[in-house]
């Protein structure tokens, strides 16, 4: 492969570029090829043979009209969920104007039905990505916690779970809630809240606060889009529910083997109880469950050695999981090589969520739609080149898939994304792969 890695990109002793050659050449037909429209028609095509009663609505998504009501065990869940919430909000009102200004309080916890993301989506079939969070390929290496929390020296040492201190601390930190959180005189007081329960009441502020802005904003059901089937879009509307993700707002994309929705973040609270930061917009892609080309797409997994003892043992849906998991571990790798690339947000079955690359709900263009003037043009080539090698020598991996649909130009810079079958070099089709990926860079497309 020795001449891949240097001399396309040397002719002659001098460095050559072919992405800013005059657009006069014969036009290749691997456009028609790799058309997504084509692609979109196949896929409509064979949804219809498989289902021919049920009409598949292609985008607008968002209009009244095309909203599913199809699923009513879907439409009992999304109203379970939303009555629920009010449930507990009035539980809240009844549970404050029973305890007064008491200085003891009796709490309605246990009776309240809504509780934080994550608990409430138990499946049979639920493959427990949880345990398969850290790269298969790199065992995580055990990071020395550095001390922190304690307060004093010598005999005298106050740690951060000292009952006293960490009572105030809670009190003190009450004023961190949103303005129209009633936390009373409190603050003012040398009161200690347990931490149990400056935690409930915490949970309570934020959702407080999200439920007051989505009174506000009715974007929230635009999740009610056919692109997707019922579960994953209650899967979606559960994240918005659970304030992961502050509103979605529409379709991006919709390719034969996922779907890519906008939307803007919220807060999450892990198990540590801090919150996660979310990107103020992100992608969701969804991997599409009901396909038959993922079978075509087996070779990618099935010879992955990372994935090889799960893949035997799983049914297609779980198969599609490991899609969406091969994708987020792929991109991290690609962050902590520094690649510009999408950063993962949250992984839940097959639905990987994801920083937005873009601004303002407009996805950056892909390389292939965007007009650069020549010298951005060789700008861009080198840069891609550069990022094939560092994926293969840094991340040890191969894109795969690598083509201008593929790469995204955003802030003057090259982006990579739709890493679900990227492999490693050692993989048996691997260097074939890396092949293919640097004709398709190299070669001249217009
Ligand atoms: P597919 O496997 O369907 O090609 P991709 O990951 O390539 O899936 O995503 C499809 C399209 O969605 C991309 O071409 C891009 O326009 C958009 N997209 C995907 N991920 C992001 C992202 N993180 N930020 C912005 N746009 C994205
Ligand atoms: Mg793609």
């Amino acid at each position: 492969m020795g001449y891949l890695g240097v001399e396309l990109w040397k002719r002659d002793g001098k460095s050559w570029c072919p992405w800013a050659i005059p657009q006069n050449t014969i036009s290749c037909s691997l456009a028609d090829v790799m058309s997504e429209q084509l692609a979109k028609e196949l896929q409509l095509e064979e949804e219809a043979a498989i289902f021919p009663e049920v009409a598949v609505a292609e985008g607008p998504f968002i209009t009244g009209e095309n909203i599913d009501t199809s699923s009513d065990l879907m439409l009992a869940q999304m109203l379970q969920m939303e009555y629920d919430r009010e449930y507990d909000a009035q539980l809240r009102r009844e549970e404050k104007k029973f305890n007064g200004d008491s200085k003891v309080s009796i709490s309605f916890e246990n009776y309240r039905k809504v509780h934080p993301y994550e608990d409430s989506d138990s499946s049979e079939d639920e493959v427990d990505w949880q345990d398969t969070r850290d790269d298969p390929y790199r065992p995580a290496k055990p990071v020395p916690t550095p001390k922190k929390g304690f307060i004093g020296k010598g005999k005298d040492i106050t740690t951060k779970h000292d009952e006293v201190v960490c009572g105030r601390k809670n009190t003190a930190r009450m004023e961190n809630f949103a303005p129209e959180f009633q936390v009373g005189d409190g603050i003012g007081m040398d009161l200690k809240l347990s931490n149990h329960v400056f935690n409930a009441l915490k949970q309570h502020a934020y959702s407080e606060e999200r439920r007051s802005a989505r009174l506000h904003e009715k974007k929230e059901h635009s999740t009610a889009e056919k692109a997707v089937d019922p579960k994953t879009r209650l899967l979606m509307y559960k994240m918005v529910n659970s304030g992961m993700l502050e509103t979605i707002t529409g379709c991006i994309s919709t390719g034969k083997e996922s779907v890519v929705f906008h939307a803007y973040g919220g807060s999450m609270e892990d198990e540590k109880e801090d919150s996660k930061v979310i990107p103020t917009e992100c992608a969701i892609k969804v991997f599409k469950t009901t396909l038959n080309e993922f079978k075509n797409r087996d070779k990618y997994i099935k010879d992955d050695f990372r994935f090889k003892d799960r893949f035997s043992k799983l049914n297609p849906r779980k198969i599609i999981r490991m899609w969406a998991e091969k994708e987020m571990h792929n991109l991290a790798r690609m962050q902590r090589a520094g690649i510009p690339c999408p950063t993962v947000v949250l992984l839940k079955k097959h639905i990987l969520v994801m920083s937005f690359i873009g601004h303002d709900q407009v996805p950056a263009p892909k390389l292939k739609e965007v007009k650069l003037n020549s010298e951005e043009m060789k700008e861009a080539y080198y840069q891609t080149l550069h990022l094939m090698r560092q994926l293969y020598h840094e991340c040890t991996l191969v894109h795969a898939d690598l083509s201008e649909y593929n790469m995204l130009w955003h802030a003057g810079k090259v982006w990579l994304i739709d890493v679900s079958q990227s492999v490693e070099p050692t993989h048996p089709h691997g260097l074939e792969f890396l092949f293919r990926d640097c004709r398709n860079v190299s070669q001249v497309d217009v």
